[in-house]
């Protein structure tokens, strides 16, 4: 039996982004939290209609690498969708609140960010096409799972035709023009592993490369991640941010980023399974079979009870 929106009493707001806001809830009927984002459609009612149809795949899709679905609904000029709540929240929020991300733990990331998706490109033959620090969660359990995976075509599109997305993670070749492919998805992946391992988003002037993360909390949000955004109170631009235009052009025409800065080292197998991500030409980048055969991923002495701990450790304290 799927969830509907009478059933939910709001909690608390857990963000926004591109298109959405999610917010934490109470299932009365089933009386267990859960998470419901709602996205801003603007489409007339039959392309609204088909979109909620698109979106039963959601139904089929089960895996311990992915966020749980529960159902989907309009609600007045939205159409909002119910999901497993993942109570240490995503990754973007983790690193900024308490600072880089252990490699070892990145490489967890890495690992199930590449069974998710595994998972929806062999089972259901869907590309995710938004892989991001935001679009990655963990809970207490020690679970990593994506979510935001472009299941619904009419979605895309509806999303697309109101807001410029953050292009930001964007491969090079489909900054040109190129059909996603499951590669593009491997870039993204790379980006958001320097992210989280450097604490800061890797394409920004290199004058401050070597920074190093400051948890001051009086420090915005666009001051610690100097990246185009255009959410609301955290203005695009900033002493430190690329426009977008110079983004896409440098990542089309710079070398790749990578893993490391002047200050910090990495283990070689990290810095050699990302740079196998982020191989600019399609072609030579690696797939995900490949990148979970790598030695980084194969050789990791992270247990689950290890992971446990340090997601209850970033975790938000409840309150
Ligand atoms: P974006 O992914 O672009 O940041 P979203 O609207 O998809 O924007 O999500 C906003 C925020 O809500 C995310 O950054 C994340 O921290 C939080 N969030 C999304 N889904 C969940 C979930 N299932 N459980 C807990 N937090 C979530
Ligand atoms: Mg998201």
């Amino acid at each position: 039996d799927l969830v509907k929106d009478e059933d939910l009493d709001i909690m608390q707001d857990l963000g926004a982004g591109n298109g959405g806001t999610v917010t934490k809830v109470w299932n009365k009927k089933r009386k267990c939290i859960m998470a419901r984002k709602l996205i801003l459609v603007d489409a007339k009612p039959s392309v609204r209609k088909q979109i909620l149809r698109e979106l039963q795949i959601m139904n089929d899709c089960s895996s311990p690498y992915i966020v749980g679905y529960y159902g989907c609904f309009p609600v007045d000029v939205h159409v909002g969708i119910v999901m497993e709540y993942m109570d240490a929240t995503s990754l973007d929020h983790i690193y900024r609140n308490t600072g880089p991300v252990p490699i070892d733990m990145v490489g967890k990331v890495a690992e199930a960010v590449l069974r998710g998706l595994m998972y929806l490109y062999d089972v259901h033959r869907i590309i995710h096409r938004d892989i991001k620090p935001s679009n990655i969660l963990a809970n207490t359990a020690g679970d990593i799972k994506i979510c935001d995976f472009g299941v619904s075509g009419e979605l895309i599109n509806s999303i697309a035709n109101t807001f410029v997305g953050t292009s930001t993670y964007m491969s090079p070749e489909r900054i040109q023009g190129a059909p996603y492919t499951i590669k593009s998805d491997v870039w993204s992946l790379g980006i958001s592993l320097i992210e989280l391992a450097h604490g800061r988003f890797p394409f920004s002037d290199s004058a401050d490369e070597a920074l190093d993360f400051d948890p001051d909390p009086t420090l915005s949000a666009s001051t610690q991640r100097p990246t185009l955004s255009n959410k609301p109170g955290n203005p695009r631009g900033g002493a430190r941010a690329m426009s977008i235009l110079d983004l896409l052009q440098h990542i089309v025409n710079e070398p790749a980023p990578k893993l490391g800065t002047s200050r910090r080292d990495f283990p070689s197998e990290a810095v050699e399974f990302v740079r196998g991500c982020l191989d600019k030409d399609p072609s030579i980048r690696q797939s995900p079979q490949e990148l979970l055969k790598s030695k980084w991923i194969v050789d990791s002495q992270v247990t689950k009870d290890q992971l446990k701990a340090w997601t209850r450790q970033v975790a938000p304290s409840d309150d």
